[in-house]
């Protein structure tokens, strides 16, 4: 059995992470931590009550991994916890630099794993994937996210990976129409990489990406829609599985998917 600790549990994501745990046969969810919601029953059926303290919950929960859909303002402190106790840790919470991961994952005991991903659906993956692959024939590129309009950061996570798998794929960046052309600030949307990303918050959306390529004569659209929150699931269980087997730092669901 894997133990599995939910941080964030009472929220959009955590509720539904808890519900994935609790239906894989070979999981234990051991324990719910959620800072706005303690002394709360956990989602029904699980029988656990919530709690605010993590590195309490750690000790007597005893888990394998900790997986933390959160804020980006706890996040870092909420991994340090989790590393410093020897636990592995799966992050979806968006957010971090990259330099911030390494920082703390270089602090970790030796075999403990930080895994995180900027997105876990399997369609975002391969929208990514794609984009990296198209950037190197059409280097013009721009980077259109849509979220729900609670969402705590912007750009989100998955449009800034995607903009760095962009500039890396395409080398140089080409010359492109900048904030001097614009009449209105923020008009060009802001600049990751070279990549200019447009970030939509609006009621009703879940989590969308589009990414335009434009060529001579021709443009080329990828496009991703998480209508459901449940998109996620498959690949929070999968990093989950994954992470107990490995130590270190590993960023993106891709690294787990041919393994
Ligand atoms: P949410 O606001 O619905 O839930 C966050 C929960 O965390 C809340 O219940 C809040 O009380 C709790 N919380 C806040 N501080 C805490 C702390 N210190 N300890 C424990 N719990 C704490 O947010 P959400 O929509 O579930 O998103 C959470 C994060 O996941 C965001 O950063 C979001 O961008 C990210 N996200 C990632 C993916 C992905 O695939 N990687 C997908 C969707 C959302």
């Amino acid at each position: 059995m894997i133990r599995v600790l939910v941080s964030g549990a009472a929220g959009r994501m955590g509720l539904e992470v808890c519900r994935a745990v609790a239906a894989e046969p070979d999981f234990a969810l051991v324990a719910c931590v959620d800072l706005a919601h303690a002394g709360e029953p956990a989602s029904q059926g699980t029988g656990l009550w919530i709690t605010a303290d993590l590195e309490g919950a750690i000790r007597e929960a005893r888990p394998d991994v900790v997986v933390d859909f959160t804020h980006p303002s706890v996040v870092a402190g909420n991994i340090a916890t989790t590393l410093a106790a020897g636990v592995h840790c799966v992050v979806g919470t968006t957010g971090l630099a990259e330099s911030t991961l390494s920082e703390l994952a270089s602090q970790a005991p030796e075999g403990v794993c930080l895994f995180v991903a900027p997105n876990f659906a399997i369609g975002a993956v391969l929208m990514m994937r794609f984009a990296a692959d198209a950037a190197r024939y059409l280097p013009h590129a721009e980077v259109i996210e849509l979220h729900h309009d609670r969402k705590a950061d912007a750009p989100s996570g998955t449009a800034i990976r995607t903009a760095t798998l962009i500039a890396r794929a395409r080398g140089e960046a080409p010359t492109i129409p900048g904030t001097e052309t614009e009449t209105a600030p923020g008009a060009r949307g802001a600049l990751i990489e070279g990549v200019p990303v447009h970030s939509v918050r609006l009621p009703g959306l879940v989590a969308h990406q589009e990414v335009l390529f434009g060529g001579q004569g021709q443009t080329l659209s990828i496009r991703h829609d998480s209508i459901d929150r449940t998109s996620f699931m498959p690949g929070v269980v999968l990093a989950i599985r994954e992470t107990v087997k490995h130590s270190g730092l590993i960023i993106g669901l891709e690294r787990y998917l041919e393994s």
